[in-house]
């Protein structure tokens, strides 16, 4: 008698796409264990990740505007479940994985820094041989959670999160072969996060005095729409179509929508991201994170992961507990070791 996971497994293969991921098919994990009696295995991926605490402190860590204090703006938290909505959606339709796409979603960017764009660009100039959140994402899941036994999350699921790259010159679709996650349903969750970060971002800048919706480029706003909900509704429709046009061999977008997706991501990266860096606020981060980089060194046995620095050195111990603070950790933690305590005035 099959068990309720194997009648899962076998729903899987009945009804998915041909170029969908089966969890019964997965590469396996990296180190073997027993499957589990009802949940399919990137099903469970996707539980581990939820429960981990590294997903918990994405809620205090900043998506563009620094520890930010209005209740509206996105956290890392809340751009991760965008992420992982849109990316259901598509995948649903194009009878994907979902719980795979769900998963890789999830964790693609556990090993952002606090700070955001401004703390990555400031832990990449002071580990010697740089930074970059996908590695350090990868290396929680890997190494860091669960008390350093990892989480042993698939090999589908780690190609996914350790592949999500982005930036300024990342393709949302079409990179090539080697650049990009093996299964489609990691494609999925990197065009996903595209969608979502190029929408909300603006929605932020709007919510934060930096843009205005009138300052958009008119080219992208006529082909995507003027508002948050037309353009991703613009931009998942598009790949859709496209993809299933091209008999899912990969995910597809238009060159029109592409390329205003592409325009309207320069466009924030002009107007907002690198406007950010430039500002006092990037400057104490600087000096924050700087600050905190030297401390914890001096002090191994009390900040930083005794076995990290005995196995892999004094750095990676250091860009390990540093990376993973959120924005609050990182300020209380820099008032406590470099604010004067201040003398309480008694009455008299
Ligand atoms: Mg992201």
């Amino acid at each position: 008698m099959s068990t309720i996971r194997e009648e899962l497994e076998a729903r899987e293969l009945a009804s998915l796409a041909p170029a969908a991921a089966k969890s019964a098919e997965t590469r396996g994990r990296l180190r073997p264990e027993p499957p589990d009696p009802i949940r399919p295995a990137f099903q469970r991926d996707r539980d581990r990740i939820i429960h981990c605490k590294a997903f918990r402190r994405l809620k205090h860590k900043t998506q563009v505007f620094f520890a930010p204090t209005g209740d509206h703006y996105r956290t890392r938290l809340t751009h991760t479940l965008e992420v992982s909505q849109i990316a259901r959606s598509i995948a649903k339709v194009l009878r994907l994985h979902e719980e795979l796409t769900e998963a890789i979603a999830l964790g693609h960017d556990l090993g952002h820094t606090p700070f955001g764009h401004a703390g990555e660009h400031v832990l990449d100039e002071l580990v010697p041989g740089g930074f970059n959140h996908y590695e350090q994402s990868l290396r929680i899941v890997d190494v860091l959670e669960n008390d350093r036994q990892g989480l042993n999350l698939t090999w589908e699921v780690r190609d996914g999160i350790a592949r999500h790259s982005k930036g300024r010159s990342g393709m949302p679709v079409g990179a090539d072969p080697a650049h990009r996650a093996s299964t489609i349903e990691g494609q999925v969750a990197r065009v996903a996060d595209i969608i979502a970060y190029v929408n909300h971002d603006i929605d932020d800048a709007v919510r934060a005095g930096v843009l205005r919706h009138a300052d958009l480029p008119e080219g992208p706003v006529a082909v995507l729409g003027r508002t948050k909900s037309q353009r991703i509704g613009r931009m998942v429709t598009d790949v859709v179509v496209q993809t299933l046009d091209g008999g899912l061999a990969e995910i597809r977008m238009s060159e029109p929508v592409l390329q205003a997706t592409i325009e309207l991501r320069t466009f924030l990266f002009e107007a907002v991201y690198e406007n950010i860096l430039a500002t006092a606020e990037f400057s104490k981060a600087t000096g924050i994170l700087g600050g905190l980089w030297e401390k914890v060194r001096q002090r191994p046995e009390r900040f930083l992961d005794l076995r990290t620095v005995e196995a892999e050195g004094l750095d990676a111990a250091a860009r390990d507990f540093v990376a993973g603070m959120t924005d609050r950790y990182a300020v209380r933690l820099y008032e406590q070791l470099f604010i004067p305590t201040p003398w309480v005035e008694l009455g008299g």
